[in-house]
């Protein structure tokens, strides 16, 4: 039976995040820009706005506005655009567990399972494409295909919010025209190459002979030609939702609202307890700790502290998440909708405390933490559970693969 496989891509990623709390600036040219004070004044992103007027990613700011003299600049928000980025993938996670990231703004799912239960690789496509929109507002464009190369190009296919799917009966007829350097992986140099031998489209690619394909680009040609006929088997290499360079963070989007601190309390523990399990899995301590609020109008903030020294230890990251909080948001005032954490300027952990682990006469909150995964990891995540969240009902059945949590309020509905 054939996989099925979603590659779901965020479009314009950067300028529609900047925009989400600015809706004024919907319907405007907008590019997210580098800092022209410190050297770095070039276009990062833009919206379809920009582009008809003729901007370009890479382009010098003033180039730019040449071009196009009303575009609206803005500075990036890294924070802002990995809390997003990671509010996205824990919503793919509710559909599968094999999730490889590609960027920060695209993913493999490999959702085949989940059709043999009976759904349809369309139906599933258009299920998480109208979650994302609804509780982000950001959109996406979903290829869905039996391999990762011809699910990626059908992301690109149809664009923004949209579905396409590419099957057997017709990838001939939509892929193959597409010129040959849309495939993954054909750079300049080898575009060159092949377009001098006159193969100019992937249909081409894919009618070519092997040996021509071997004396132009060596073992390389092979793997190409497999792209371009349908025959990539690679699989979706289920990794970890973040790496090290990105901290690690997880975040919930709530059905209902949060109103009151604490229920936002609540939520900052059961988020604090996955990131630094997680992290402690990793023999990972991180020295930031950073929170993002989003309210039922898109509206949102990100804040971060830099610790004195570093933690996995969840109970300090739900202390510094919950001073943030207090600091700069009113839950009263402002009901959340989506709310996140994450720690980064991550090192390793040191020896020593690891050895307090194994010196159990010396209870510290850091021996504390590694004896609850040790309970964790033998009898399962029901297995110990914190007081203060015995009203919660949180227990997602496999915390590994699905980061997907609710708060209390959720199940009260
Ligand atoms: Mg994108």
């Amino acid at each position: 039976m054939d996989r099925v496989i979603l590659h779901c891509d965020l479009n314009n990623f950067f300028v529609s995040a900047s925009c989400l709390s600015r809706p004024e600036l919907r319907q405007k040219p907008v590019a997210v820009c580098g800092d022209a004070s410190k050297r770095h004044g070039i276009i990062l992103a833009k919206n379809q706005a920009a582009k008809r007027m003729g901007v370009k990613t890479a382009q010098a700011i003033w180039q730019a506005r040449s071009l196009c003299p009303d575009l609206v600049t803005l500075k990036p928000d890294y924070p802002l655009y990995m809390a997003l980025s990671d509010t996205v993938r824990d919503i793919y996670g509710r559909y599968t567990g094999h999730i490889e990231p590609f960027g920060i703004d695209e993913c493999w799912l490999d959702v085949t399972p989940y059709t043999q239960s009976g759904g349809f690789g369309r139906r599933i496509a258009e299920d998480i494409r109208k979650t994302v929109k609804y509780e982000t507002g950001l959109t996406i464009s979903v290829g869905v295909s039996w391999n990762k190369i011809f699910s990626k190009l059908g992301s690109d296919y149809k664009k923004p919010d949209a579905v396409t799917v590419i099957d057997r009966e017709n990838y001939g007829r939509i892929i193959w025209p597409l010129p040959v350097r849309d495939l993954l992986s054909v750079g300049r140099s080898t575009r060159n190459k092949l377009e001098l031998a006159g193969i100019n489209t992937i249909g081409d690619l894919a009618g070519a002979p092997l040996p021509l394909l071997r004396s132009l680009l060596g073992k390389n040609g092979e793997t190409l030609h497999a792209f371009a006929a349908g025959q990539d088997m690679s699989p979706v290499k289920s990794v970890e939702h973040h790496d090290t360079a990105r901290g690690i963070g997880n975040s919930m989007t709530t059905k209902h609202d949060l109103r009151s601190d604490d229920e936002v309390r609540e939520a900052f523990l059961i988020l604090s307890e996955m990131v630094a399990r997680r992290a402690r899995a990793k023999r990972l301590q991180g020295r930031v700790v950073a929170i993002y609020l989003r309210d039922n109008k898109l509206e949102h903030i990100t804040r971060q502290v830099t610790l004195k020294r570093d933690t996995f230890i969840s109970d300090e990251i739900a202390y510094h998440a919950m001073i943030l909080y207090q600091n700069n948001w009113d839950a009263h005032l402002r009901p959340i909708r989506s709310i996140g954490v994450r720690i980064t300027r991550l090192s390793p952990i040191d020896r020593c405390v690891q050895l307090c682990f194994f010196d159990m006469r010396r209870v510290s909150p850091q021996s504390l933490e590694f004896a609850k995964d040790d309970i964790i990891g033998r009898f399962g995540p029901d297995a110990i559970i914190r007081a203060s969240l015995l009203h919660t009902v949180v227990h997602d059945r496999h915390p590994k693969e699905v980061h997907d949590v609710h708060p209390l309020s959720y199940f009260l509905s």
